[in-house]
């Protein structure tokens, strides 16, 4: 009994001693950086959930496009609204329509231009068009105006 104890201890000390030893050869290993895991195609940069590039471009958990084609045909539907630019487009259009038609209205097909250039497409075309537009309406309103006060003389 007391011999079956005494080697079972024996055995123990020398599996402690066999994990030190691991332990020793780890620590003195170089310090060799393991290379980084690869930015794999199948993983989700922004999550690191794993998905399959042959079915969809973007990841199913985070909804983060994977790739540069999907992050473009992205961006459209994630920017929220109209970018400033193509705002200030807009407001420049429509005040085309009551105050200096022609600089106004350019102005605000200037800013749409700006803001279609930096990515803002949709509201960019869109700040052209009610610039162009008011711009027109504006001048036609002017004459019309400037014609009913002259026709007004006496
Ligand atoms: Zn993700």
């Amino acid at each position: 009994m007391g011999k079956k104890v005494s080697k079972q201890r024996a055995e123990e000390i020398r599996r402690q001693h066999e994990v030190e030893e691991e332990i020793r050869r780890a620590r003195a290993r170089p310090a060799i950086p393991s290379p980084p895991p690869p930015v794999s195609k199948s993983r989700c940069p922004q999550c690191n959930s794993p998905f399959d590039p042959a079915l969809t471009n973007f990841c199913p958990r985070c909804g983060y496009p994977q790739s540069p084609q999907g992050a473009e045909l992205q961006a459209p539907p994630h920017a929220a609204g109209p970018s400033f630019l193509a705002r200030a487009g807009v407001v420049a259009g429509l005040l085309a329509l009551l105050f200096f038609p022609p600089v106004l209205g350019a102005v605000g097909v200037l800013l749409g231009m700006i803001a279609y250039a930096r990515g803002d497409t949709r509201w960019g075309i869109a700040a052209a068009v009610v610039s162009v537009f008011c711009a027109g309406a504006g001048m036609v309103i002017g004459v019309a105006v400037m014609e009913w006060v002259q026709s007004a003389r006496p």
